[in-house]
């Protein structure tokens, strides 16, 4: 037995609940290829400069969450702890607004935090995101937290709440900033150390404290949709109408602002109300970037996107996912047969039939063990007087019933009870 485990807060994901993984994955590629994103991978190593200029040097992440490391005493890395600054990266190194106004990116992938491990919250984590480049919205806005939601209701989470807010622009964002300062200034003494800090390095963040000191301080905060300008103002009111039209309930919560520097303008959250998620609970997070392209280096292109957490999606999902089981399983009633079985294993495969065997010798009885506990809806039993016949018997495991067919015939009846299920 071996002392060796894996790093704290990273989670080996074993086969038989890979059911769920694959349900979220799927209903994710589905929904995005539906509304017309393509692909993207992109490394999960990257410059460490990118995530410091792209996320913003005060935040969570880039003080006190990156796995950074000196690559071989040359080039700080850090392990990619979202995907945005990412993506926005790829499609400025690419040129790809060169080739298309608009540009629409969906991406799957583990993220790295170095956190606090808790329920819901992890050092090694995934996250499903898109981004859509060129489109200043808002309608893409509302169509983008629409389709999450549906994506969530496919999915068997249904008790949500949408949370919606605007953050404005340059203008709105520095008049705020003002009045968000000159009331948070007298009250410093209340907040906690970590907000006392950023009321000058960053005073927006504070509104995202979770320290319940500072919670008090912010519940009385100006709030920003009073300072936007008439167009933030035009761009928030058409958000709302789109996502009424579209039938998407939300809340309009102004003080929402989220753990990353570059939004602006449309900002939501999507939080789950029910399953096992406990403290954990925002599954989702994701915003209007319209200055990040720019300040990355590329030309003015205003940006959206969203990431959600795989393992709190999974945590407030309902359903079963069995693990996936063969479509059948060969049992040999005595062990001379079982090069026989290897061939008719390699056939059935070959014919795209999942299949399986124990070949290690054992008695009928506990090869029919196995095929049971495998979940197969078949069994395909051969011994020396099907050898000889060329045939095979073919039982459905799930009503009993059996029937001998040729060899040729057996991927066909395979398939035949399959259907019946
Ligand atoms: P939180 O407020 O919970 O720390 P966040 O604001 O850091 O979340 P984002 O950076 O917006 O979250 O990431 C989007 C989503 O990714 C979150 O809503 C959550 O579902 C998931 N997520 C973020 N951090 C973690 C983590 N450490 N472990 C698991 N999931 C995470
Ligand atoms: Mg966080």
């Amino acid at each position: 037995m071996s002392s060796l485990r894996a790093v704290k807060g990273m989670n080996d994901v074993l086969p038989e609940d890979i059911g769920r993984w694959r349900r979220v994955e799927r209903a994710f590629w589905d929904t995005v290829a539906r509304y017309g994103y393509g692909e993207v991978r992109t490394p999960i190593v990257e410059p460490t400069e990118l995530f410091v200029r792209g996320i913003g040097e005060v935040t969570d992440i880039v003080e006190k969450e990156m796995y950074t490391f000196v690559d071989k005493g040359e080039h700080s890395l850090t392990m990619r702890p979202e995907g945005t600054a990412s993506a926005v990266r790829a499609y400025l190194q690419h040129s790809v607004g060169a080739r298309s106004p608009v540009t629409k990116w969906a991406y799957l992938g583990p993220m790295f935090r170095r956190e606090r491990p808790a329920r819901g919250r992890y050092r090694q984590f995934w996250q499903a995101g898109v981004e859509v480049f060129g489109d200043p919205g808002p309608f893409v806005d509302a169509e983008m937290i629409d389709m999450i939601v549906g994506l969530l209701a496919e999915l068997g989470v249904e008790d949500l709440e949408v949370l919606v807010n605007c953050l404005g622009t340059g203008d709105t964002r520095a008049r705020y900033l003002e009045a968000l300062v000159a009331y948070l200034t007298p009250r410093a003494s209340e907040l906690s150390a970590d907000s006392q800090r950023r009321l000058t390095t960053n005073p927006l963040r504070v509104l995202d404290s979770k320290a319940p000191q500072d919670q008090a301080v912010v519940a009385e905060a100006p709030e920003i949709l009073a300072y936007l300008a008439d167009e933030d103002r035009g761009h928030f009111d058409l958000l709302q109408e789109t996502l009424t039209a579209l039938g998407t309930p939300f809340r309009v919560e102004a003080r929402l602002v989220r753990g990353l520097d570059y939004y602006d303008r449309t900002l939501f959250e999507i939080r789950g109300r029910g399953g096992e998620l406990g403290a954990q609970n925002t599954l989702c997070g994701g915003g209007r970037y319209d200055g990040l392209v720019e300040q990355l280096g590329g030309s003015a292109t205003p940006g959206i996107g969203f990431a959600m957490g795989l393992e709190r999606i999974m945590l407030a999902m309902s359903g079963d996912d069995a693990p996936p089981a063969p479509d059948a399983f060969v049992v040999v009633t005595s062990p001379e047969q079982r090069t026989d079985a290897a061939t008719l294993l390699k056939a059935l495969r070959g014919a795209g039939i999942a299949a399986d065997a124990d070949l290690r010798g054992g008695s009928t009885k506990s090869q029919f063990r196995r095929a049971d506990k495998s979940g197969a809806a078949v069994a395909i039993v051969i011994g020396p007087d099907e050898a000889k016949a060329g045939t095979a018997q073919v039982k459905d495991l799930r009503r009993g019933e059996q029937r001998e067919v040729a060899r040729a015939e057996v991927a066909a009846e395979v398939r035949r009870i399959g259907e019946a299920e």
